[in-house]
């Protein structure tokens, strides 16, 4: 497998952990008394689990993420047949996973999401 294809499935994990850490910690969540510690051990899980995960992404692809994704929730979208879906802006062809280097991680021109291809 690709270095590209590695980091951007750690960028994937990574999100949907955060996506995990956010559900776990909405008060709404944590109603149920009998389950709070269940959940808070879990969360502790979590985010050990997201240490190290951004710890191998390393600093400066981990910047880039959180503030993409502290703009829009979502930083790393797929493509589906050359359409971001973060924008649904159509890609020009020079962005395409064929044509990209092998550590060269991918960004929407128009939103500036990063862009994984399923
Ligand atoms: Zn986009």
């Amino acid at each position: 497998m690709s270095e590209a294809k590695k980091t951007l499935r750690m960028l994937v994990a990574l999100q949907d952990l955060d996506l995990m850490i956010r559900e776990a910690r909405d008060p709404e969540s944590l109603g149920e008394e009998e389950n709070l510690g269940f959940k808070l051990r879990n969360l502790e899980t979590l985010q050990a689990t997201r240490g190290k995960l951004a710890e191998q992404i390393g600093p400066r692809l981990l910047s880039l993420y959180e503030r993409v994704s502290r703009r829009y929730g979502r930083a790393v979208v797929p493509v589906e047949g050359r359409v971001c879906l973060g924008c649904f802006m159509t890609l020009p062809t020079s962005v395409a996973p064929t044509k990209l280097e092998d550590s060269h991680i991918a960004l929407c021109e128009n939103c500036g999401r990063i862009l994984y291809w399923l």
